[in-house]
């Protein structure tokens, strides 16, 4: 995957970390993380290893050149492309590749059909719309789409998927349980025709908070990086023991003194109060340090929190590091996570409440934008 490489800004993947959280999320075998948008910035390959390492039996990514990607370095687990196969190329490639493809409508049905056969069959994941309203079989579709693959011998539903629209929401919970009856109706009248075919529902919300929606397979991808998506409801403690896997460091550039008076940066909207010191460092909005931040991007130097003065620019930021002494070019500052020190490190939470974001959106913009390092247990 292209990573912006030229910068001097470091996102560092704790891969111990991955592991421990897919371990916390539930057994191995009946997991199906989720690492599609190349892990959610983390990295598909490096992930993938790391999740396969921990016992992962099935994959789910999003494009069948996901699927292809893993198939390549020589990947044999179950890999579901959740966005299905966009062309014909991609039909027949999930075929050669044996991936599971995603049937979601009777065009689909018909696609793989023609691909498989009684004495060449085809695993397949039948999608179901239990309430996201984005693809998959409604209900009322149940009868033909039976009737379909009673004509279709080739094909044998291996996986029943569905997705939560407010898992993570305790006062929406009577969707949610409208989500789970629908999907578990729909289930049961292809499992009296299709016994084996296991059931999957729950992403990282539904997995931490909704046991009865375990069935078969759990389908976590934001609880494996460490993100837990019922922070600041009233289920956080369900996912608070999750750690975060990436973290985001930049060198200082340099240090000098600002003197009382003296504004710094574009816009001038920093004014030092009083004589100053000011580190330099070399990271800005390019890899995905948010420029509304300025003169409020949380980060620590030297594991303490130190203010960030003066708007962002695309590959420089500056902090007050009058309080430090002896901060020297080449310290790393921490504007994710980093090691443990006297302040908390900051977490995507708080650069995304700010955002009016959520967290998922900032590991995928800064594991995009960011070269990526591979660290066991120093980030
Ligand atoms: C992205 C996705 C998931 C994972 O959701 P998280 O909230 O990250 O756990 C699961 N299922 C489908 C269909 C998805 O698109």
């Amino acid at each position: 995957m292209p990573v912006c490489e030229f910068t001097p800004s470091r996102c560092h993947v704790n891969l111990a970390a991955l592991r421990r959280n897919f371990a916390r999320l539930g057994e191995a075998e009946r997991l199906m993380p989720v690492i599609k948008a190349d892990a959610y910035g983390h990295g598909l390959l490096p992930v993938a290893r790391a999740l396969a390492d921990a016992g992962a039996q099935r994959f789910a990514v999003g494009l069948v050149d996901e699927g292809r990607a893993l198939r390549d370095a020589g990947f044999s687990q179950r890999i579901v492309p959740l966005l299905g196969q966009l062309t014909p190329d991609d039909w027949q490639r999930a075929r050669a590749l044996d991936l599971t493809p995603l049937v979601a409508c009777p065009e689909d049905v018909a696609r793989a059909a023609a691909l498989a056969s009684a004495d060449r069959p085809w695993h397949v994941a039948l999608k179901f719309d239990s309430g996201m309203g984005r693809l998959g079989f409604v209900p009322e579709d149940v009868p033909a789409l039976l009737e379909a693959l009673r004509a279709a011998p080739g094909l044998r539903p291996a996986l029943a998927i569905s997705h939560f629209a407010v898992a993570d929401t305790p006062e929406e919970q009577d969707y949610t349980l409208r989500q789970l009856r629908d999907f578990t109706a729909m289930t049961d009248a292809v499992r009296a025709v299709f016994p084996d075919m296991e059931r999957s529902l729950g992403n990282s919300a539904g997995t931490l908070a909704w046991p009865q929606a375990r069935f078969e397979v759990c389908r976590p991808g934001y609880a494996v990086y460490g993100g837990n998506p019922l922070a600041g409801t009233a289920w956080a403690n369900r996912g608070e023991t999750l750690e975060w896997v990436m973290s985001l460091s930049a060198p200082v550039i340099r240090t000098h003194a600002l003197k009382k008076g003296q504004s710094l940066s574009y816009g001038r909207i920093f004014t030092a109060p009083r004589d100053m010191q000011v580190a330099v460092l070399g990271c800005g909005y390019a890899n995905a340090v948010p420029r509304v931040l300025s003169n409020a991007l949380p980060l620590r130097l030297h594991g303490r929190r130190v203010p960030q003065v003066g708007r962002i620019c695309m590959g420089m930021l500056m902090a007050d590091i009058s309080a430090l002494h002896d901060v020297q070019p080449g310290d790393r500052a921490w504007l994710l996570g980093g090691p443990a020190g006297p302040d908390a490190p900051v977490t995507p939470d708080d650069w995304a409440a700010p955002l009016d974001t959520i967290a998922y959106e900032i590991l995928c913009l800064v594991g995009m934008t960011n070269p990526r390092v591979y660290d066991e247990e120093q980030a």
